[in-house]
Protein backbone atom coordinates (compact mmCIF):
# COMPACT_ATOMS: atom_id res chain seq x y z
CA UNK A 1 0.00 0.00 0.00
CA UNK A 2 1.17 3.62 -0.73
CA UNK A 3 1.83 4.78 2.49
CA UNK A 4 5.18 6.96 1.84
CA UNK A 5 6.69 8.87 -1.04
CA UNK A 6 9.55 6.43 -1.43
CA UNK A 7 7.49 3.01 -0.62
CA UNK A 8 6.78 0.86 -3.19
CA UNK A 9 2.86 0.44 -4.22
CA UNK A 10 2.24 -3.19 -4.41
CA UNK A 11 -1.55 -3.61 -5.89
CA UNK A 12 -3.80 -6.35 -4.09
CA UNK A 13 -4.88 -9.26 -5.41
CA UNK A 14 -8.50 -7.52 -6.55
CA UNK A 15 -6.78 -5.17 -8.32
CA UNK A 16 -4.24 -7.04 -9.86
CA UNK A 17 -7.33 -9.40 -11.14
CA UNK A 18 -9.19 -6.35 -12.58
CA UNK A 19 -6.19 -5.33 -14.62
CA UNK A 20 -5.81 -8.90 -16.46
CA UNK A 21 -9.73 -8.73 -16.59
CA UNK A 22 -9.83 -5.52 -18.49
CA UNK A 23 -6.93 -6.61 -20.89
CA UNK A 24 -8.68 -10.29 -21.72
CA UNK A 25 -12.42 -8.32 -22.29
CA UNK A 26 -10.65 -6.19 -24.52
CA UNK A 27 -8.74 -9.05 -26.31
CA UNK A 28 -12.09 -11.23 -26.34
CA UNK A 29 -13.88 -7.80 -27.98
CA UNK A 30 -11.54 -7.49 -30.66
CA UNK A 31 -11.07 -11.31 -31.94
CA UNK A 32 -14.69 -11.52 -31.62
CA UNK A 33 -15.21 -8.27 -34.02
CA UNK A 34 -12.52 -9.18 -36.46
CA UNK A 35 -14.27 -13.08 -36.30
CA UNK A 36 -17.44 -11.28 -37.24
CA UNK A 37 -15.97 -8.61 -39.43
CA UNK A 38 -16.87 -5.86 -37.53
CA UNK A 39 -14.45 -4.12 -38.74
CA UNK A 40 -15.60 -0.50 -39.16
CA UNK A 41 -14.25 2.12 -41.70
CA UNK A 42 -13.95 6.08 -40.45
CA UNK A 43 -12.56 8.71 -42.88
CA UNK A 44 -10.65 11.40 -41.98
CA UNK A 45 -10.57 13.93 -44.87
CA UNK A 46 -7.04 15.61 -46.36
CA UNK A 47 -6.68 18.95 -47.64
CA UNK A 48 -4.62 19.68 -51.02
CA UNK A 49 -3.18 22.92 -49.36
CA UNK A 50 -3.03 24.84 -53.01
CA UNK A 51 -6.98 24.47 -53.89
CA UNK A 52 -8.46 23.71 -50.46
CA UNK A 53 -9.79 20.48 -52.55
CA UNK A 54 -10.53 17.26 -50.50
CA UNK A 55 -9.10 14.72 -52.79
CA UNK A 56 -7.74 12.42 -50.18
CA UNK A 57 -8.64 10.60 -47.62
CA UNK A 58 -7.21 8.02 -44.69
CA UNK A 59 -9.27 5.02 -43.30
CA UNK A 60 -9.30 4.60 -39.52
CA UNK A 61 -10.58 1.77 -37.93
CA UNK A 62 -13.29 1.25 -34.90
CA UNK A 63 -14.71 -0.77 -33.12
CA UNK A 64 -18.52 -0.55 -32.20
CA UNK A 65 -19.65 -1.58 -28.89
CA UNK A 66 -22.80 -1.08 -27.23
CA UNK A 67 -20.95 1.26 -24.67
CA UNK A 68 -19.96 3.21 -27.40
CA UNK A 69 -17.55 3.41 -30.52
CA UNK A 70 -13.69 2.11 -29.39
CA UNK A 71 -11.01 4.21 -31.47
CA UNK A 72 -7.89 2.59 -33.42
CA UNK A 73 -5.16 3.52 -30.63
CA UNK A 74 -7.82 1.28 -28.29
CA UNK A 75 -7.10 -2.42 -29.98
CA UNK A 76 -4.55 -2.14 -32.30
CA UNK A 77 -1.93 -2.65 -30.41
CA UNK A 78 -3.97 -5.84 -29.16
CA UNK A 79 -4.77 -6.78 -32.52
CA UNK A 80 -0.82 -7.18 -32.89
CA UNK A 81 -0.28 -8.88 -29.86
CA UNK A 82 -2.71 -11.43 -30.48
CA UNK A 83 -1.18 -11.91 -34.15
CA UNK A 84 -4.64 -10.88 -35.49
CA UNK A 85 -3.73 -7.67 -37.22
CA UNK A 86 -3.12 -8.89 -40.82
CA UNK A 87 -7.09 -10.11 -41.03
CA UNK A 88 -8.02 -6.76 -39.52
CA UNK A 89 -6.38 -5.10 -41.94
CA UNK A 90 -7.66 -7.21 -44.90
CA UNK A 91 -11.15 -6.73 -43.52
CA UNK A 92 -10.75 -2.43 -43.29
CA UNK A 93 -9.56 -2.66 -46.35
CA UNK A 94 -12.72 -4.61 -47.60
CA UNK A 95 -15.60 -2.65 -45.59
CA UNK A 96 -13.99 0.57 -46.42
CA UNK A 97 -13.74 -0.26 -50.34
CA UNK A 98 -17.67 -1.02 -50.18
CA UNK A 99 -18.21 2.01 -48.61
CA UNK A 100 -16.26 4.20 -51.39
CA UNK A 101 -18.16 2.34 -54.26
CA UNK A 102 -21.55 3.79 -52.60
CA UNK A 103 -20.42 7.59 -52.24
CA UNK A 104 -19.43 10.05 -54.62
CA UNK A 105 -15.89 10.29 -53.37
CA UNK A 106 -13.44 9.88 -56.37
CA UNK A 107 -10.21 10.25 -54.91
CA UNK A 108 -7.42 8.45 -53.03
CA UNK A 109 -8.16 6.10 -50.35
CA UNK A 110 -5.12 5.67 -47.41
CA UNK A 111 -4.53 3.11 -45.55
CA UNK A 112 -2.79 2.00 -42.51
CA UNK A 113 -1.17 -0.68 -42.65
CA UNK A 114 0.71 -3.04 -39.96
CA UNK A 115 4.23 -3.81 -40.97
CA UNK A 116 3.32 -7.43 -40.18
CA UNK A 117 0.78 -7.44 -42.40
CA UNK A 118 2.44 -6.62 -45.39
CA UNK A 119 4.96 -9.46 -45.01
CA UNK A 120 2.69 -11.88 -44.05
CA UNK A 121 2.15 -14.77 -47.09
CA UNK A 122 -1.89 -14.24 -47.89
CA UNK A 123 -1.74 -10.16 -47.87
CA UNK A 124 -0.53 -9.91 -51.09
CA UNK A 125 -3.50 -12.18 -52.77
CA UNK A 126 -5.98 -10.82 -50.95
CA UNK A 127 -5.25 -7.05 -51.79
CA UNK A 128 -5.70 -8.30 -55.15
CA UNK A 129 -8.82 -10.77 -54.84
CA UNK A 130 -10.54 -7.69 -53.12
CA UNK A 131 -9.73 -4.97 -56.30
CA UNK A 132 -10.13 -7.40 -58.57
CA UNK A 133 -13.90 -8.30 -56.94
CA UNK A 134 -15.04 -4.81 -56.38
CA UNK A 135 -13.50 -3.84 -59.98
CA UNK A 136 -11.14 -0.99 -57.81
CA UNK A 137 -8.91 1.31 -59.47
CA UNK A 138 -5.44 0.15 -57.56
CA UNK A 139 -3.60 3.64 -58.21
CA UNK A 140 -6.58 4.94 -56.00
CA UNK A 141 -4.94 3.23 -52.98
CA UNK A 142 -2.05 4.29 -50.69
CA UNK A 143 -0.74 2.04 -48.23
CA UNK A 144 1.07 3.78 -45.64
CA UNK A 145 3.60 2.03 -44.00
CA UNK A 146 4.86 3.23 -40.25
CA UNK A 147 7.86 4.44 -39.31
CA UNK A 148 7.12 3.99 -35.93
CA UNK A 149 7.44 0.36 -35.68
CA UNK A 150 11.20 -0.84 -35.94
CA UNK A 151 11.35 -2.80 -39.02
CA UNK A 152 14.05 -5.53 -38.92
CA UNK A 153 14.12 -7.08 -41.87
CA UNK A 154 14.31 -3.80 -44.03
CA UNK A 155 15.06 -5.65 -47.26
CA UNK A 156 11.81 -7.87 -47.08
CA UNK A 157 9.78 -5.12 -46.94
CA UNK A 158 11.64 -3.61 -49.99
CA UNK A 159 10.29 -6.39 -51.87
CA UNK A 160 6.94 -6.35 -50.38
CA UNK A 161 6.41 -2.47 -51.72
CA UNK A 162 8.31 -3.52 -55.25
CA UNK A 163 6.00 -6.53 -55.70
CA UNK A 164 2.66 -4.09 -55.02
CA UNK A 165 3.89 -0.93 -56.89
CA UNK A 166 4.11 -3.33 -59.63
CA UNK A 167 0.48 -3.90 -59.79
CA UNK A 168 -0.45 -0.10 -59.44
CA UNK A 169 -0.60 0.60 -55.87
CA UNK A 170 0.80 3.97 -54.16
CA UNK A 171 2.47 4.17 -50.92
CA UNK A 172 3.43 6.86 -48.20
CA UNK A 173 5.96 6.48 -44.81
CA UNK A 174 3.84 7.55 -42.09
CA UNK A 175 4.75 8.85 -39.11
CA UNK A 176 7.84 10.25 -40.60
CA UNK A 177 10.58 11.54 -38.47
CA UNK A 178 9.14 9.17 -35.01
CA UNK A 179 11.55 6.50 -35.45
CA UNK A 180 14.82 6.00 -35.57
CA UNK A 181 15.53 5.22 -39.53
CA UNK A 182 13.52 7.97 -41.47
CA UNK A 183 16.41 8.77 -43.91
CA UNK A 184 16.64 5.07 -44.21
CA UNK A 185 13.27 5.21 -45.31
CA UNK A 186 13.47 7.78 -47.85
CA UNK A 187 16.48 6.23 -49.58
CA UNK A 188 15.27 2.24 -49.46
CA UNK A 189 12.06 2.74 -50.25
CA UNK A 190 10.41 4.38 -53.12
CA UNK A 191 7.11 6.13 -52.13
CA UNK A 192 4.99 8.86 -53.48
CA UNK A 193 3.92 10.57 -49.57
CA UNK A 194 5.48 11.15 -46.61
CA UNK A 195 3.33 11.93 -43.55
CA UNK A 196 4.83 14.24 -41.45
CA UNK A 197 4.69 13.29 -37.91
CA UNK A 198 1.88 15.22 -35.68
CA UNK A 199 3.96 16.26 -32.70
CA UNK A 200 6.22 18.01 -35.05
CA UNK A 201 3.71 19.82 -36.75
CA UNK A 202 1.90 20.77 -33.50
CA UNK A 203 5.06 22.45 -32.14
CA UNK A 204 6.58 24.03 -35.61
CA UNK A 205 4.67 27.85 -34.07
CA UNK A 206 6.67 27.32 -30.90
CA UNK A 207 9.87 25.62 -31.09
CA UNK A 208 12.55 26.85 -33.92
CA UNK A 209 14.32 23.45 -34.68
CA UNK A 210 10.62 21.65 -35.19
CA UNK A 211 10.15 24.53 -37.58
CA UNK A 212 13.22 23.89 -39.42
CA UNK A 213 13.12 20.28 -39.56
CA UNK A 214 9.86 21.05 -41.55
CA UNK A 215 10.62 23.46 -43.49
CA UNK A 216 13.78 21.37 -44.99
CA UNK A 217 11.83 18.29 -44.84
CA UNK A 218 9.38 20.20 -47.40
CA UNK A 219 12.78 21.00 -49.68
CA UNK A 220 13.95 17.56 -49.57
CA UNK A 221 10.70 16.02 -50.68
CA UNK A 222 9.59 17.81 -53.53
CA UNK A 223 13.31 17.45 -54.99
CA UNK A 224 12.50 13.46 -54.66
CA UNK A 225 9.63 14.28 -55.65
CA UNK A 226 7.51 12.77 -53.01
CA UNK A 227 4.28 14.60 -51.62
CA UNK A 228 3.94 15.69 -48.17
CA UNK A 229 1.28 15.76 -45.58
CA UNK A 230 1.08 17.57 -42.15
CA UNK A 231 -0.61 15.51 -39.76
CA UNK A 232 -2.46 16.96 -36.43
CA UNK A 233 -3.06 20.33 -38.29
CA UNK A 234 -5.54 21.62 -35.61
CA UNK A 235 -5.65 25.52 -36.44
CA UNK A 236 -5.89 28.22 -38.72
CA UNK A 237 -2.55 29.02 -37.94
CA UNK A 238 -0.96 26.01 -38.30
CA UNK A 239 -2.79 25.26 -41.87
CA UNK A 240 -1.10 28.46 -42.89
CA UNK A 241 1.66 27.79 -41.89
CA UNK A 242 1.86 24.84 -43.77
CA UNK A 243 1.02 26.55 -47.10
CA UNK A 244 4.16 28.95 -46.33
CA UNK A 245 6.16 25.77 -46.38
CA UNK A 246 4.96 24.35 -49.26
CA UNK A 247 3.61 21.29 -47.57
CA UNK A 248 1.40 19.26 -50.21
CA UNK A 249 -1.44 18.50 -48.22
CA UNK A 250 -3.03 18.72 -44.79
CA UNK A 251 -4.57 16.71 -42.47
CA UNK A 252 -6.20 17.26 -39.20
CA UNK A 253 -9.09 18.20 -36.59
CA UNK A 254 -9.26 21.26 -38.13
CA UNK A 255 -9.66 20.63 -41.75
CA UNK A 256 -12.25 17.15 -40.65
CA UNK A 257 -12.33 14.89 -37.89
CA UNK A 258 -12.32 10.81 -38.52
CA UNK A 259 -16.23 10.43 -39.62
CA UNK A 260 -18.61 6.80 -40.87
CA UNK A 261 -19.27 9.48 -43.69
CA UNK A 262 -17.14 10.01 -46.64
CA UNK A 263 -15.77 13.23 -47.67
P1 LIG B 1 -2.15 7.42 -37.37
O1 LIG B 1 -2.16 6.68 -38.64
O2 LIG B 1 -1.04 8.40 -37.13
O3 LIG B 1 -3.58 8.13 -37.31
C1 LIG B 1 -3.80 9.37 -36.74
C2 LIG B 1 -4.45 9.25 -35.39
O4 LIG B 1 -4.55 10.56 -34.83
C3 LIG B 1 -5.89 8.72 -35.45
O5 LIG B 1 -6.18 8.06 -34.22
C4 LIG B 1 -6.70 10.00 -35.58
O6 LIG B 1 -8.01 9.88 -35.09
C5 LIG B 1 -5.89 10.98 -34.75
N1 LIG B 1 -5.94 12.35 -35.25
C6 LIG B 1 -6.23 12.77 -36.50
N2 LIG B 1 -6.15 14.11 -36.60
C7 LIG B 1 -5.79 14.54 -35.37
C8 LIG B 1 -5.54 15.86 -34.82
O7 LIG B 1 -5.63 16.90 -35.49
N3 LIG B 1 -5.17 15.90 -33.51
C9 LIG B 1 -5.06 14.78 -32.72
N4 LIG B 1 -4.71 14.92 -31.45
N5 LIG B 1 -5.29 13.55 -33.21
C10 LIG B 1 -5.64 13.44 -34.53
P2 LIG B 1 -6.71 6.55 -34.25
O8 LIG B 1 -7.77 6.42 -35.27
O9 LIG B 1 -7.05 6.15 -32.84
O10 LIG B 1 -5.48 5.73 -34.78
C11 LIG B 1 -4.33 5.51 -33.99
C12 LIG B 1 -3.27 4.77 -34.79
O11 LIG B 1 -3.69 3.41 -35.00
C13 LIG B 1 -3.07 5.32 -36.19
O12 LIG B 1 -2.19 6.39 -36.13
C14 LIG B 1 -2.53 4.13 -36.94
O13 LIG B 1 -1.12 4.02 -36.76
C15 LIG B 1 -3.19 2.96 -36.24
N6 LIG B 1 -4.31 2.45 -37.05
C16 LIG B 1 -5.55 2.98 -37.23
N7 LIG B 1 -6.32 2.18 -38.01
C17 LIG B 1 -5.53 1.12 -38.36
C18 LIG B 1 -5.70 -0.06 -39.16
O14 LIG B 1 -6.77 -0.30 -39.73
N8 LIG B 1 -4.64 -0.91 -39.29
C19 LIG B 1 -3.45 -0.66 -38.68
N9 LIG B 1 -2.47 -1.55 -38.86
N10 LIG B 1 -3.24 0.42 -37.92
C20 LIG B 1 -4.25 1.30 -37.75
CA1 LIG C 1 -1.84 6.72 -40.68
CA1 LIG D 1 0.42 9.15 -38.59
Amino acid sequence: KDEGKNKVVIPTQEEVYEVFKAISDKTILVTKAVSEKRIKPYFQPIMRNSTGEIDCCEVLSRIETPEGVLNAYEFIEIAEKINLISRLDIILLENAIIEVIKSNFKGLLFVNLSPRSLVMSEFIPEVMRITKEYNFDRSRLVFEITERETVKNLSLLEKFIANLRVEGFKFAIDDFGSGFCSFQYLRRFPVDFIKIEGEFVRNILNDRKDHILVKTLSIIAREFDIKTIAEYVESKELLDEMKNLGITYSQGYFIGKPSPNLP
